[in-house]
Parts: structure tokens; C-alpha cells; sequence
């Protein structure tokens, strides 16, 4: 297998092996990797999966994108390994909410968010392909929230591999912060940045801007742009509609951030997963249900919401889309992300935005009416769902259609909201003991000025080896 980058020219074939794309995370032309073609699902493999663990389907479905990188052995280690860690034995259930609606709880991992479902699997495909190569990271990124905790976690303790994670100071939840404050590894380094999260993101690309800085520190991303996180992603879907056996096909409703888990539902429906549809569920910050209705992407103000993982503006997976809608002209998707940029809107063709259409459809929840599912699905069925979740059922509700299979995708645990869920329901959902632990361990981090050479220092200060 091998992947091109979404900015190449028409018929470029100077396609990358799967390791160079896991490790280089963006493409040097600013594009984003994509495998080169979409390799189809085994037959009988969607019936099978109901007597497959998740790991051994897992295995199955990465390895045409792993390629020759990784031996099959290997690989079905590491991902056995990687799911290990998670705390249900199905991996990813499935919790009735009605005869035909289904949650796909994706939030059983170390860190209690869906994060952790690529993230662990990618931190031991990077271990592999390092000490192959005899070589060493670190990695540096911003997170809001959920990324910055699943990626320390899924690499504290590793020998080759640093990481530092910048974070805006005081505005994390506090349970987040101490989910990356109190790993206590010593390869481990949050930081607490005087500012926002657009200035964390903007120090991190500084740092990848530094060509010198870059190559000294060695520095590695496994932002939601890394392929490899898609394609562990592809797996739940086909996981889902195995466990189900239904002869009908699914419909999947994703609550959206970046657009990489329905971006990895998408990828699934190309391998040939019988798909009914696929929902796009945002918050107030609405960019891509407003795409789908309107065919023009429009920059708006980014909102805080309870759901503040998919409070995000533009959502860097989307390039991928557009790339198939430019039938593969990589200078025509950067050309139109260029104007985005520079006037704040750009707008599909006629034909494209019909095809948008026949893929995705998608609709928002505001706060309040993230509130009152959550306050009804605890009324109906005694059950928690955090915010995130909340949006993708309220969307779910609106959009499914008589005898429609709907399977919503819960992204996070809700006693990671736990205040959300109280103000939803009047109760604080029970802890699970692993997270309850971060309130008592001692925290470490850094805080440090929006000023990127003073950044740059502590990369150097705490990067090992
Ligand atoms: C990251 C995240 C999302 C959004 O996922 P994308 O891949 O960015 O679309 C939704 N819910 C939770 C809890 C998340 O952490």
C-alpha cells in the first residue's frame, strides 16, 4: 500500500510506505496522506466479526493499510496489546437505547475518551517502527482536551518516544488537566500556556515551522491529520454492524469535530460496509452541517460548548473529502482552501455539493438541547451520556427515519462531564475508580509564557537521549 498526499498533482505516483506516513504525519506540501486506493473488506468478514475479539478484527482490517511495514504477527500483538488496556472485554459495546437505536460506547479506554481507540494502537506502532530504525521522537502537540491526555498516556514510559503537550492554562476542565498532569512517566511533559488553545496551536506549528528545530529535536505529530489514527478508527464501524447482524444496513451518527471518526465511517462504507447513511452531529459550532446544507464552508467565531471537543472551526480532516470531490486534483483542494483561508468562504460546485450530499447529512444541537437529551435519555432509560454523546443521539432522533438501524457513536464517559451531566439531570454520575484516582496523585507540569523560544528551551530541557 502505498499513500499520496491530498495537495499532488493529478497522476503523481511517488506514493509513501504506511511507516514514512506514521511517522511524518503531515505531507511536506502542507496535504494530508491518503492511502493511494481503498482496499475491500475480506468477504464474509462483516458476518465473521460477531465471532472475532475486536483485536483480531482489528488486525484483520489494519493490515492492508500497514502494508509490508509491520508483519502480520506483529501487528496482531501490538493491537492486542493496545486493546488490552481497555477496561470493557468487548472493547467497543453496543448499549441498546431502543429496538432500533444503538449506542457504540467508544470510551472504555485508559483515558475514558474515543481517543484512546487509535491512540494506543498508533504509540505501539510508532515504539515498532523506532526501534527498527534505531531512532527516537518527540512529540509535541496542543490539545483542548481529550488528545493530550490520550496521547501521554498511550506513550508514558516508552524508551524512545518524549512528549510534550501544551494546553491553555485554566481553560481544560479540571479532570483533564489532571489526567495529563499526574502520569508521573518521566518522558511525560504538560505545560500550561498562558493563553489560549489557537495559541498552543500556533507555538506547536511555529515549532514544525523551524526547519533547524525540527530536525535537531526530532519532533513527530500524532495530531487527528495522522492516517494511522483513520485507520484504527475504520475498525468499530465494522465492528458495530458485525455485532448487530441485521440484514439491514447501518446508519451511523458521528458527533464531529475534525471529521476523523466520520471520516473513518466513510472510509469503511468505501471498503464496502453496507452503510444507510452517515449523520454528522455538531454543536452551535456547525461548519459542516452548514457545508452539507449550503454547499459553502463559511468561517464562523469558535463558540464554547459543553461538548468542547468539537468546539472547532475548521476541521482538518475535511481536506481528505474534499480531495474525492476534486476526483484526486490535489491543486484544486489546496486551491480552494486557499480562498477559505484568505476570505473566510469558499463554495463547492453545483455537482459536488450533490455528492456531498448523497454521502453525508448532518444537523446541530445547541447547549440547551444537548441538555435535554441528556435529562431525557436519563428519565427514559436511567442511563448517562456525556454532552458529546448527547449531540449525536439529539441528531440521531431528528434525522432517523421509520425502521432506519440507527447506531450513534458515545465518544466520551460521561463522569469525564461530570457538571454537564448534573446540570442535565440533577445527579453526578458515578466515577470509574481509575479516573476518580487523578483527584488524589500529585500533579507536574510546567507553566510557561505564549512566547515560543521559551518553548523551544523546555523541548530541549526535557528531550532525552
Ligand atoms: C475528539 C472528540 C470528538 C470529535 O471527533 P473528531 O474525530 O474530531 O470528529 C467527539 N467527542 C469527543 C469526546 C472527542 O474527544
Amino acid at each position: 500500500m502505498r499513500y499520496l498526499s491530498t495537495r499532488s498533482a493529478p497522476g503523481h505516483t511517488q506514493g509513501l510506505a504506511f511507516d514514512d506516513v506514521l511517522l511524518a504525519g503531515l505531507a511536506p506540501d502542507g496535504g494530508l496522506y491518503i492511502p493511494e486506493h481503498v482496499p475491500k473488506l475480506p468477504t464474509g468478514l462483516v458476518s465473521e466479526a460477531s465471532t472475532l475479539s475486536y483485536a483480531e478484527l482489528a488486525a484483520r482490517l489494519m493490515a492492508p493499510y500497514v502494508g509490508t511495514a509491520v508483519d502480520d504477527d506483529a501487528l496482531e500483538a501490538m493491537v492486542a496489546d493496545a486493546y488490552g488496556t481497555f477496561a470493557h472485554p468487548d472493547v467497543c459495546p453496543l448499549v441498546a437505547l431502543d429496538d432500533d437505536h444503538w449506542l457504540l460506547e467508544l470510551f472504555h479506554g485508559p483515558t475514558f475518551a474515543f481517543k484512546d481507540i487509535a491512540l494506543q494502537v498508533v504509540a505501539r506502532l510508532f515504539d515498532h517502527e523506532l526501534e527498527r530504525r534505531d531512532d527516537r521522537v518527540m512529540i509535541v502537540a496542543a490539545t483542548s482536551g481529550d488528545t493530550g491526555s490520550a496521547a501521554m498516556e498511550a506513550v508514558a514510559g516508552r524508551e524512545r518516544i518524549d512528549i510534550v503537550v501544551l494546553h491553555p492554562a485554566g481553560r481544560t476542565s479540571e479532570i483533564q488537566r489532571r489526567q495529563m498532569t499526574t502520569l508521573g512517566a518521566p518522558n511525560v511533559h504538560a505545560v500550561a500556556v498562558d493563553g489560549t488553545f489557537d495559541d498552543c496551536q500556533d507555538l506547536v506549528k511555529a515549532m514544525f515551522g523551524d526547519e533547524a528545530f525540527r530536525t535537531e529535536s526530532k519532533l513527530a505529530a500524532v495530531n487527528s491529520i495522522n492516517w494511522a489514527r483513520v485507520a484504527a478508527q475504520i475498525v468499530y464501524y465494522v465492528w458495530a454492524a458485525g455485532r448487530l447482524a441485521d440484514e439491514r444496513p447501518v446508519t451511523f451518527c458521528v458527533p464531529t469535530g475534525n471529521f476523523g471518526n466520520v471520516l473513518a465511517g466513510h472510509y469503511a462504507r468505501r471498503m464496502g460496509l453496507p452503510t444507510e447513511r452517515l449523520l454528522i452531529a455538531s454543536n452551535t459550532n456547525d461548519i459542516l452541517s452548514r457545508l452539507i446544507d449550503t454547499g459553502e464552508l463559511s468561517a464562523h467565531e469558535v463558540v464554547p460548548t459543553l461538548s468542547p471537543s468539537m468546539d472547532i472551526q475548521i476541521s482538518s480532516n475535511l481536506e481528505r473529502l474534499l480531495f474525492e470531490l476534486f476526483d484526486g486534483d490535489g491543486r484544486a483542494t489546496a486551491g480552494l482552501l486557499r480562498q477559505f483561508r484568505a476570505d473566510g468562504r469558499a463554495r463547492l460546485t453545483a455537482e459536488q455539493h450533490q455528492q456531498l450530499r448523497s454521502e453525508f447529512s448532518g444537523d446541530r444541537l445547541d447547549d440547551l438541547e444537548t441538555l435535554e437529551v441528556m435529562g431525557r435519555v436519563h428519565a427514559d432509560s436511567q442511563m448517562f451520556v456525556d454532552p458529546h454523546t448527547a449531540v449525536g443521539i439529539g441528531v440521531a432522533e431528528r434525522c432517523r427515519r421509520p425502521g432506519e438501524l440507527v447506531v450513534t457513536l458515545a465518544t466520551a464517559h460521561p463522569a469525564k462531564f461530570g457538571d454537564a451531566v448534573q446540570r442535565a439531570t440533577g445527579r453526578m454520575p458515578d466515577s470509574p475508580p481509575a479516573l476518580a484516582a487523578v483527584a488524589d496523585r500529585p500533579e507536574r507540569y510546567a507553566s510557561l509564557p505564549t512566547d515560543v523560544t521559551s518553548i523551544k528551551e523546555f523541548v530541549r530541557s526535557v528531550r532525552r537521549g
